[in-house]
């Protein structure tokens, strides 16, 4: 069996919110009107990110320097980015956040190699421009959609695991081969009955994984068309 782990950033591989720190620091205007919005349903998902990074005044320099004096990896993650490694298994950071603040705090823990799908930034103008990253159409996330890139692995014949923690997550966990969730994530999955791992640090999502792996190893292949679950 062929395995890739999609690992959410912000609260998920790290222990802050580094993109909501970011906004805290740099925004100018209220840039939590929109998230307060999105879950009202009164602005589309889309929208979201582009307004707020749009209040952004700092220059990109600023902003990397900032993401790397907030950042702090959750303990066990740099040993599951080395077991990942060891056993071949693709681990990707999928953020609803900006790509580019999430490669310079991981490039300051020695994990700049370590792929990061999101969105893009454009700083030509006098404020942030976003530069939409992978979507999966109909999804209703609608913005940076993490199930575009469950979708990629799973169009290669992968089973894939999700972790995460935030409501930015919600559609692609109920995609997940196996879900690691915590704080909302968590809550949701319950509600929505989804088989989930809960976790505080990585050392028991790589120990969850591993049993996982054994166990699937010795069984026939999953089935690449599985019962679709829906939205
Ligand atoms: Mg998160
Ligand atoms: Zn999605």
């Amino acid at each position: 069996m062929k395995a890739a782990v999609l690992c959410d950033f912000d609260g998920t591989a790290v222990l802050q919110n580094v993109s909501v720190a970011i906004l805290e620091r740099f925004a100018q205007g209220d840039w939590q009107a929109y998230d307060r919005a999105w879950e009202q349903g009164t602005v589309r998902p889309e929208e979201v990110s582009p307004r707020q990074f749009a209040l952004v005044k700092a220059s990109c320099e600023e902003i990397e320097a900032y993401a790397r004096s907030q950042a702090e990896l959750r303990p066990g993650f740099r040993e599951m980015a080395a077991f990942c490694q060891r056993r071949l298994i693709p681990l990707v950071i999928v953020t609803s956040g900006l790509t580019f603040y999430v490669k310079a705090a991981l490039e300051q823990a020695g994990l700049g190699s370590l792929p990061v799908s999101g969105d893009g930034a454009d700083f030509a103008q006098q404020s942030i421009v976003v530069v939409p990253g992978p979507r999966l159409a109909g999804c209703p996330n609608g913005g940076a959609c993490k199930c575009a890139t469950l979708q990629h692995y799973r169009d290669r014949g992968y089973t894939v695991a999700f972790v995460g923690d935030g409501s930015r997550d919600f559609c692609v966990s109920r995609k997940a081969d196996i879900l690691f969730a915590r704080r909302k994530l968590r809550d949701y999955a319950e509600a929505q009955g989804l088989e989930y791992s809960t976790y505080d640090d990585f050392f028991q999502v790589m120990r969850r994984l591993e049993e996982w792996l054994d166990t699937e190893g010795r069984e026939a292949p999953l089935p690449t068309q599985r019962p679709s679950q829906g939205l």
